[in-house]
């Protein structure tokens, strides 16, 4: 929708070096990049000082993969929210399915630190999405709406929250979901989102898909009413990252 800003958000994952992160924040600084698009940056957190210092777009903002729910303290490994505004990065991403999965993190943790992220002033990429079971198991919504409502039962106020629906079979497969699939279910996200947090609120928040979006996809979204950009992983390191920035214009 045209009320709703387009959003293009590039998740690093662990990958990148000083000099390669300099070369795609250079990529970017380069470019003429539309000022009707917010684009968010996620490299790994020992390099979210340089994509800070770097970064010289005012539509580009800098995200971190994760952050922890408490202030500080013996929490060893965490990421802090003080520390990330500290730097002066705005965006934080949580409840990849990488973490779900591979850390371990559920539901009730994701949505304590999304809250804890919110509350002190960061805005949070919030991604949900089922797994190639549970999509064969016709499951799909049931587990986003309890992805959801985990966050919930404890956010009352979403005007920070950008939602991210990845099916996890789609993320790094190079088999995204067809355009119209994810329209499907990004309808149905805001429908019950709407029962939830109420119609206008529902109708504000950006719904993004993520999963093997590339340079030559991303276009195939175009009309999708309830597509609001896109999360990106492996295309994000790539030059055709301004494509997909581009794909709207
Ligand atoms: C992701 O991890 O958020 C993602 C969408 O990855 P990819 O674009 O590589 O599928």
């Amino acid at each position: 929708s045209q009320a709703r800003t387009f959003f293009v958000g590039g998740n690093f994952k662990m990958n990148g070096s000083k000099k390669s992160i300099h070369e795609i924040i250079e990529r970017l600084n380069n470019t003429k990049l539309p000022e009707n698009v917010e684009v968010v940056i996620a490299p790994p957190a020992p390099y979210l000082q340089q994509a800070v210092t770097e970064n010289k777009q005012k539509t580009v903002y800098v995200s971190a993969q994760n952050s922890f729910d408490k202030a500080s303290g013996a929490y060893t490994g965490e990421v802090s929210v003080e520390a990330l505004k500290d730097l002066g990065v705005p965006y934080v991403i949580l409840g990849h399915s990488e973490r779900r999965t591979i850390n371990k993190e559920d539901d009730a943790f994701i949505a304590s630190k999304t809250k804890f992220a919110l509350d002190q002033g960061l805005k949070v990429i919030l991604c949900i999405g089922e797994t190639l079971e549970e999509k064969q198991a016709n499951i799909t919504l049931d587990v986003v709406k309890r992805q959801l409502q985990a966050v919930v039962d404890v956010v009352s106020d979403w005007t920070n929250i950008v939602v991210a629906y990845e099916p996890v079979w789609a993320i790094g497969t190079g088999l995204a979901a067809t355009p119209s699939d994810a329209q499907d279910v990004h309808k149905q996200i805001r429908d019950f989102l709407a029962t939830v947090i109420g119609k206008d609120q529902a109708e504000k928040v950006r719904i993004l898909y993520g999963g093997s979006v590339n340079g030559k996809n991303a276009v195939e979204f175009r009309d999708k009413a309830d597509v609001d950009g896109f999360l990106v992983g492996g295309a994000s390191l790539k030059p055709e990252f301004v494509d997909i920035i581009n794909s709207r214009n």
